[in-house]
């Protein structure tokens, strides 16, 4: 990860946004980026991402608050004295041009002299890998070519800020991924800041250093890729990053950061998630890796009988489905090896895990 100084380069400050005067899709976004920080912007679609980024670049306005670069409000600056790179999912490199004209474009407009755009043309060419391409039209490329020319132009003129929206979402997984771990090389070797939206959690925790997770013009939390899987502060987050059962119940007890929780299965020991209160409606969240299927060596506190369903075989692990006492579903994940069990359709099992990896949210 990288070493960030503590300075501020850019900063979002109550930013909000109305198309029609009446309806914020952008609900006061406040955010302080250190430079060099690649931060993504990730929620379900219409959650208001891609309008923060036209703001930031300039192609919206800001109904009010305060966007800044290096302590400047850039509000009233035009998008093109931003200097500002971007890639978008369907960002069109000028199809009548060449790849290497497509590079010394934005090099071309800032005056560069020809000798030297064509030094850096190759060496961006080189860079993503596309020397032998710089006489194709963009036609002639596939999809993952395409978009490692739209990066390299993004780069070229050597911004000091990225942005890119989706900028895979047109690709398959496996080009999808190499292209996540292309565009981490080069913001790990260049050290450019990055503003990257995309829908998509797995590339989003992939790539990060934080993580902004939006839900209809609000950020529910903003934190690092670990904390927002092993901490998530509501249950929007807990939900939408990665996969989580919820247990309903009722708190019976609190007592610090742990409460009872009274399921219909039994009492079980939970972390407590921030407005919980003694007596209300609960749903309690678990992962499906961190639960147990005896015989299991792990530590655990919590113990629920439940009933099998289904056993998925997925290759590297095994999904197994059970009905707690209450008929909710419950997603169990054990690895592809020897311990994984089997179980006649039906029958009763148990499930075992550890407080400190379960949370109660309020429910609702
Ligand atoms: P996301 O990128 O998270 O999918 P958007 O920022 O594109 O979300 O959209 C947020 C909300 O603003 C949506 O309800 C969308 O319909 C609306 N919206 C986006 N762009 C415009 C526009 N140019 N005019 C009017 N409404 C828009
Ligand atoms: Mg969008």
């Amino acid at each position: 990860m990288n070493d960030f100084g503590s300075e501020t380069f850019l900063r979002f400050d109550n930013v909000k946004k109305s198309y029609d005067q009446t309806n914020l899709v952008v609900k006061g976004f406040d955010m302080d980026v250190r430079k060099g920080e690649f931060i993504t912007l990730l929620g379900p679609s219409g959650s208001g991402k891609t309008t923060v980024l036209m703001m930031l670049a300039g192609f919206e306005s800001v109904t009010s608050g305060d966007i800044a670069i290096a302590g400047k409000s850039i509000n009233r600056t035009a998008p093109n004295k931003r200097n500002i790179g971007m890639v978008f999912q369907n960002y069109a490199l000028f199809p009548h041009m060449t790849v290497a004209e497509n590079l010394a474009y934005p090099l071309t407009v800032r005056k560069m002299p020809k000798a030297q755009i064509k030094e850096r043309v190759a060496e961006y060419l080189e860079l993503v890998e596309l020397s032998d391409f710089g006489n194709r039209r963009p036609g002639q490329l596939s999809g993952g070519q395409r978009q490692r020319v739209a990066l390299a132009r993004a780069m070229i003129f050597q911004p000091t800020l990225i942005l890119m929206d989706e900028p895979l979402g047109a690709l398959d997984k496996n080009l999808r991924e190499q292209m996540q771990f292309e565009i981490t090389r080069l913001h790990k070797q260049f050290g450019f800041t990055v503003i990257y939206v995309t829908h998509d959690q797995t590339e989003a925790l992939s790539m990060s250093d934080r993580i902004a997770v939006f839900n209809d013009g609000v950020v529910q939390q903003c934190a690092p890729p670990a904390e927002l899987y092993e901490r998530p502060v509501n249950s929007f987050v807990a939900d939408f990053i990665g996969e989580n059962n919820f247990i309903p119940g009722t708190v019976t007890s609190l007592e610090g950061s742990a409460a009872k929780v009274q399921t219909d299965g039994g009492t079980i020991v939970a972390q407590v998630a921030d407005g919980l209160m003694e007596g209300q409606a609960c749903r309690v969240a678990i992962r499906p890796e961190k639960l147990f299927i005896p015989p299991t060596t792990h530590a655990y506190d919590n113990a629920l009988t439940v009933r099998f369903t289904t056993r998925i075989y997925v290759g590297d692990f095994i999904r197994y489905y059970f009905d707690l006492a209450d008929g909710t579903t419950v997603v169990v994940k054990v690895l592809n090896d020897l311990s994984a069990p089997d179980f006649e359709d039906g029958a009763e099992a148990q499930l075992l895990w550890l407080a400190s990896d379960c949370v109660a949210f309020p429910a609702g």
